[in-house]
């Protein structure tokens, strides 16, 4: 079955929340931020947003969640779209292998970590974002409601300071890169910076709506232009690649989209030129993607048909 309409939306929506409510194995919720643990695996929202700003959803689709690594994509638009390809010479763009909190490659590359998606890559984009901005996160916050449309969408402070209490994985990142001057602020200011990003509020809906920049290849909701073409398509691509960290081959396999997971429980997909996807739900697997997650835009392809392949 291929979907041309959007009117077709609605109703896969609702049959892939029904097969995923009877299905078992949800995965557990982050435990390493303590703040996330008490989320309930069962909960599941989905939403898909067309190019002209219609969203569609089912379930939990408003319920706002913790964004944490989506937020990833937008902090690598907003650099890239400020400082070009000079990025490129501080963070590579390859698959690493590894977890998402990896610290193993740093050693062998010189402080320039794989990919801006894992945490060390990630550090390295806020880094530079705050740098040109002064306000890495509060610049994030402001693209967010204005993509999203929802001027409500705000830092979960319970959420960052749980994080920046356990944090010593990240703090250690920061520091072994800047012992490479790959980092530029002072380590407590940027983990600051990066804690509170990832700390942010957002629904499915808000995810979907704001990640249509890409589908749109680069242009915003108020019809301004963010990135290039080309830049858009490099985005995506890594998104593709890295975008699942360890399981980006597993992703593109099943689901085949760019896409872009966090420990949150989200994941939003981009089918260029056409719609994005958000959904949500806290169980995750030993890569910390979400397993309902993931089985439910692997359904929204097969039903659909529609992938980058
Ligand atoms: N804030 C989380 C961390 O740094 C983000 C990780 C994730 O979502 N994969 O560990």
């Amino acid at each position: 079955m291929t979907t041309t309409s959007a009117l077709t939306f609605q109703p896969v929506l609702e049959r892939i929340a029904e097969e995923i409510a009877r299905t078992p194995g949800r995965g557990r919720p982050a435990d390493y931020i303590p703040a996330l643990a008490s989320r309930d695996p069962r909960s599941f929202g989905m939403a898909v947003a067309e190019l002209d700003g219609t969203v569609y959803g089912v379930g939990d689709w408003r319920q706002p969640f913790s964004a944490q690594s989506i937020t990833k994509v937008f902090t690598l638009a907003l650099d890239l779209a400020r400082e070009g390809d000079d990025l490129w010479e501080h963070v590579g763009r390859e698959p690493s292998g590894n977890p998402f909190n990896s610290l193993v490659q740093l050693e062998y590359e010189n402080g320039i970590p794989r990919n801006p998606f894992i945490n060390a890559g990630a550090l390295v984009v806020t880094d530079r974002l705050h740098t040109r901005t002064g306000d890495a996160a509060g610049t994030l916050l402001d693209f967010l409601r204005a993509e999203s449309g929802n001027p409500a969408l705000t830092f979960d402070e319970e959420v960052a300071a749980s994080e920046a209490g356990h944090g010593d994985r990240n703090a250690a990142l920061a520091h072994f890169m800047t012992s490479y001057r790959n980092i530029e602020n002072p380590v407590p200011e940027l983990l600051d910076q990066y804690f509170r990003q990832c700390s942010i509020e957002v629904s499915c809906a808000d995810l979907a709506l704001a990640t249509s920049f890409l589908a749109r290849h680069g242009v915003r909701a108020d019809g301004t232009r963010l990135l290039t073409r080309s830049q858009a398509k490099q985005v995506n691509a890594v998104m593709l690649t890295c975008g699942t960290y360890d399981a980006a081959g597993e992703f593109a396999y099943r689901v085949g989209l760019p896409g872009k997971s966090g420990v949150g429980g989200g994941i939003i997909a981009v089918v260029p030129g056409r719609c994005t996807l958000c959904v949500w739900s806290p169980g995750l697997d030993e890569r910390g993607n979400s397993v309902a997650g993931v089985a439910a835009l692997d359904r929204f392809t097969t039903l659909t048909g529609l992938s980058v392949f």
